[in-house]
């Protein structure tokens, strides 16, 4: 058995994990990353990389008010009374001042100008233009030396571009237009934004300051020395990590484990849309110690997504990728839209719908349809726009066969998009108000289409259909105090043990997931447990 010692050990390399590692290196501590799985930054990696931080100095340098006091009331408004009052204030009143710490060990932050709080504009202390949104500055893929090629794949954003890029070239709608040479050129010479570029920065960072990182490394279990945590135990390697001062879990969530999902989620169609090496080994390695796992009362941290069969299932997020453009529907097994579609929040909603009489969920299984008008114009699950329909795609030349196809109810689904395409033409959707919601307008559609942004008529032929599923943010995790201490079920911090990023449940956001409050919260409780860490040692 190998055994090494370090002062604090951080197991998972996602947002959560570099943070929180970085910060131990920068209050001076040695530190030890270990991450499960044969590429650095999980889900973090693939996601769109942005930050939520109210009252940040980026936006006071650019002439942006913004203060401590709207923040709050708008996290409040988001949590809907069902957060942690000390965890939610601990998130806004830290934001700030850990962007400040990141970005003095060199983290390269700028602001994501353009992307509004959309999910809930209409909430108090809401801001419209992007100064809470932060994002990394783009890095060039050879600062990560030879960590270079285990960065987590992704493919959201193009190579080099930010979700702020995204907003400023008019959409992921309007991808048919955006300027392909500077794509090229971005690609070529290997720069990294979005998600991948946060967690470069990160690393680089890290790195920089002697931080210690190993791949394959998924711990199983905790040490105990002297009433505390005093190190993990990875028995693949047969190795021991002695932590002197703390273990960090930063492992994600469950998102991987089908049974941990059927016990928490509740929905049969869930699909992991992380790294498949999140399988709640935080939850499950702190649990055998006592500590309390806590469950948000509804969890609306989901994507609505589809399964990509020729990457083994990927999950893709065509709830914002697809489903809100125009010439596209979702509709259930009797043919009936049951949504607006242009707010992933609300097909999610209508996901968890149960019908009592029928005794079934009465929205799933659930398809979206389109036309070939829509597949000339728009990406499907992240091909170039025009591209024909992959393989795995159902198609059919008449809406009848298409649904024969897909299992759907044929009159219902000829008289669902007969009373769609009525309303695509007069631009308006009389029963879900499909494009009307703030967050659409800001956030959703094809804005190249002005009033029919969101909407437009299902009538050029083939038509074709892909199975949605759901996944996302879990909704349960370890309870955490607000220095990111894991609690134990009697009500005290377990000694030497934090938890952050989706180990920890959410209660500092709650049940309203805003963009950028997820890799927020982690790298905000990341940094406040290894500072807790740091402090405790003295
Ligand atoms: C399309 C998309 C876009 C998104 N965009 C945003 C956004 O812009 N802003 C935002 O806030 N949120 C966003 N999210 C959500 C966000 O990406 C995640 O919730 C967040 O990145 C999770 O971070 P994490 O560090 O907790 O976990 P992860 O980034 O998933 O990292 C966990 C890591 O832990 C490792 N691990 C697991 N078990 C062990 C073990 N036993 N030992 C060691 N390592 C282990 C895993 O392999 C993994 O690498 C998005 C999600 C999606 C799907």
């Amino acid at each position: 058995m190998t055994k090494r010692v370090f002062d604090l050990i951080v197991l998972g390399s996602g947002g959560a994990g570099l943070s929180a590692a970085l910060a131990a290196a920068g209050e001076g501590m040695s530190v030890c990353l270990l991450e499960k799985g044969p590429h650095i930054g999980g889900g973090t990696a693939t996601s769109y990389g942005t930050i939520w931080a109210p009252a940040n100095r980026l936006a006071a340098q650019a002439g942006l008010d913004d203060d401590v006091a709207q923040g709050m009331a708008y996290a409040q408004f988001c949590a809907g009374g069902t957060a942690l009052d000390t965890n939610l204030a601990t998130y806004v009143n830290h934001a700030s001042r850990v962007m400040d710490r990141l970005m003095s060990w060199g983290v390269g932050l700028e602001l994501a100008i353009g992307l509004p709080d959309a999910f809930y504009p209409h909430g108090p202390g809401s801001c419209g233009d992007g100064r809470r949104m932060i994002q990394a500055t783009p890095i060039q893929r050879s600062a990560m030396g030879e960590w270079a090629e285990a960065l987590r794949p992704a493919h959201y954003c193009p190579p080099g571009v930010s979700w702020g890029d995204v907003a400023r070239w008019g959409g992921f709608a309007n991808r048919r237009n955006w300027d392909a040479q500077e794509l090229a050129r971005r690609e070529k010479e290997g720069w990294l934004a979005a998600g991948q570029g946060l967690v470069a920065q990160l690393l680089v960072a890290f790195l920089k300051m002697g931080g210690h990182l190993q791949l394959n490394a998924g711990a199983t279990e905790l040490v105990f020395s002297e009433q505390r945590v005093g190190g993990v135990r990875i028995p693949s390697t047969d190795s021991t990590f002695e932590a002197r001062h703390g273990v960090v879990l930063a492992c994600g969530g469950y998102e991987g484990n089908a049974e941990l999902v059927q016990r928490f989620e509740g929905l049969p169609n869930w699909l992991n849309p992380f790294a498949p090496t999140n399988q709640g080994d935080g939850m499950v390695m702190a649990t055998e110690h006592g500590a309390a796992i806590y469950r948000s009362a509804v969890n609306h941290g989901l994507l609505v997504g589809c399964a990509i069969p020729t990457r083994e299932n990927e999950f893709f997020s065509i709830g914002l990728h697809g489903m809100p453009y125009p010439g596209a529907i979702a509709v259930n097994q009797q043919g009936e839209r049951f949504c607006d579609e242009s707010r992933f929040q609300e097909v999610v909603h209508a996901f968890h719908h149960f019908d009592r009489v029928k005794h079934r969920f009465i929205n799933l299984p659930a398809h979206m349809v389109f036309d070939d008008r829509y597949r000339q114009l728009y990406a499907i699950a992240g091909a170039p726009p025009g591209q024909a329909a992959p393989d795995w795609v159902a198609q059919a030349p008449t809406l009848e066969a298409l649904s024969i196809k897909i299992g759907v109810d044929a009159t219902g689904l000829l008289k669902t998009v007969e009373r769609f395409n009525q309303f695509a033409t007069d631009g308006e959707d009389l029963d879900f108000g499909r494009g009307q919601s703030a967050f659409s307008k800001s956030t959703a559609g094809d804005a190249n289409k002005g009033k029919y942004a969101q909407l437009g008529p299902l009538d050029t032929p083939p038509y074709y259909a892909i199975p949605l599923r759901v996944g996302g943010i879990v909704g349960t995790g370890l309870l955490t105090n607000e220095h990111a201490q894991v609690m134990h079920v009697r009500g005290h911090p377990i000694a030497g043990l934090y938890a952050c990023g989706n180990t920890a449940a959410p209660t500092d956001t709650g049940v309203g997931y805003q963009g950028g409050a997820s890799i927020g919260s982690g790298v905000i409780f990341g940094c406040l447990a290894a500072e807790h860490a740091a402090h405790a040692r003295h």
